[in-house]
């Protein structure tokens, strides 16, 4: 019913424009829809008591391919019974070998532009996919909850008068990752501890008071734990003050051995643990009703982990290194000289807003469906390499112990490069210059 909604309307406002005159196209396809997709076959899969893993990713890909032979076109056979004013010539399907020399020829080139890095980062994380997801794919719902608040001990308070600092949380698991406790520097409550320490614990490390923004002196206690490693937040506070991340979970959500004796307990179960724990030593100060938006992995319905890990971004904010302007105000630009409008004009400051906001993208994704990253990883001195075709040896030490990068990139990056790659570039013949001088203003190849 989606679809044939909204092809209707498509289809009303192309065949209206040609028949005033117009040059108008109308390019039918499909994208490879990589999260999506790998849970189907994962279920298929599941249905026949196999595991991806026990078929190795080979194998595992031509399962995808051959699921996406049989239920892939049904949503161009809608459109053929719509009778959808598409050019059938130029269908298009983002896991086709010439779009992958594109995403290849996109990601060498940003990559060589200062505009592709791999870093730590705090992500959302599913651990059920198992992969890094974007923002848009956490659904995040209204859930009753609880807030959790917890005396920390503080280090060197006078014999027989324990003094503790009372924070707050709503995944008092992830208190065995903090590095820090935060107050405000103008809380005058907390002017004798500037500069103390805390006392974690169940697990007795000594973590430093610091002084940040992140604690507000009118919410809470205004006292704050900084968990750098698992929440997005702590993260930025972390770098600000040079916090060490510790990071208590594996890729599946159970308690990593930096948990110590909540080590391998599930993260819910080490929940209930740490709770009764506090409880015993009387550390568990209140537990009081919460609401939270608690965000879920839109295609499987798991709670989503911020996690810390090892992923590739685009930086949107960064000037490329052979001079311009970034991503973002590339994006921008246009829309503020006027040459291009939105209506209603309204939706013009809610993308100016947002792109203004944006922060770095995080385009890879552990899936097994999908365009491989184009980096090599030198087994021996540890040396990165981009590059659009696989090097025969690591540049650095002339080793031939290279493996390309396990990560897959994010749908999006090869579906964002479809108005070009659809014309054919990278691909520089007569044809495909023509029709991008056709269909973009001002287009330059
Ligand atoms: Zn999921
Ligand atoms: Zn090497």
């Amino acid at each position: 019913m989606g679809h044939m909604f909204e092809h209707t309307e498509t289809d009303i406002v192309i065949r209206w424009r040609r028949m005033l005159g117009y040059s108008t196209l109308w390019l039918p396809g499909t994208d490879h829809a990589g999260i999506a997709t790998q849970l189907m076959v994962d279920r298929q899969l599941a249905s026949e008591g196999i595991k991806r893993q026990d078929l190795g990713r080979e194998k595992f890909v031509e399962r995808v391919w051959q699921w996406r032979e049989h239920y892939g076109g049904v949503i161009l056979k809608q459109m053929k019974r719509l009778g959808d004013s598409v050019d059938w010539s130029r269908e298009y399907f983002t896991m086709e070998e010439r779009l992958n020399v594109a995403v290849r020829e996109v990601f060498v080139r940003l990559y060589e532009e200062g505009l592709i890095y791999r870093g730590k980062y705090i992500v959302n994380w599913c651990p059920r996919c198992m992969t890094a997801i974007s923002d848009l794919e956490v659904k995040h719902e209204e859930t009753a909850g609880k807030i959790y608040e917890i005396r920390y001990p503080v280090v060197g308070s006078k014999a027989g008068s324990q003094e503790f600092i009372i924070v707050a949380t709503t995944r008092p698991e992830t208190m065995l990752g903090d590095t820090a406790v935060a107050v405000n520097a103008r809380d005058e409550r907390y002017k004798h501890l500037h500069g103390k320490k805390a006392l974690l614990p169940l697990l007795e490390r000594e973590i430093p008071i610091i002084l940040d923004d992140l604690a507000n002196p009118e919410f809470g206690t205004g006292a704050v734990k900084v968990t750098p490693a698992h929440d997005p937040n702590d993260f930025q506070a972390g770098l600000r003050h040079n916090l060490p991340q510790i990071d208590v979970m594996d890729e599946t959500a159970h308690m990593n051995s930096n948990a110590g004796p909540y080590s391998g307990l599930d993260r819910f179960a080490a929940r209930e643990k740490v709770l009764a724990d506090l409880e015993q030593h009387g550390l568990l100060a209140a537990i009081k009703e919460h609401t939270l938006a608690l965000g879920r992995c839109d295609r499987c319905k798991t709670v989503v982990e911020p996690r810390l890990s090892t992923q590739w971004f685009v930086a949107v904010n960064k000037q490329p290194k052979n001079g311009g302007v970034s991503l973002a105000q590339g994006a921008t630009g246009p829309v503020l000289k006027g040459d291009i409008r939105f209506t209603p004009e309204n939706y013009k400051q809610i993308y100016l807003n947002w792109m203004q906001n944006i922060y770095d993208w995080c385009i890879s994704r552990q899936l097994w469906w999908g365009h491989r990253i184009p980096a090599w990883h030198c087994a021996d001195c540890k040396e990165i390499t981009v590059a659009r075709e696989g090097p025969a040896q690591c540049p650095k030490c002339k080793s031939k112990n290279l493996q390309q990068d396990t990560d897959v990139l994010d749908t999006w990056f090869s579906s964002a490069l479809l108005p070009f790659t659809a014309f054919g570039w990278p691909c520089q013949d007569d044809k495909t210059k023509r029709e991008l001088a056709a269909f973009y203003f001002g287009w330059r190849a």
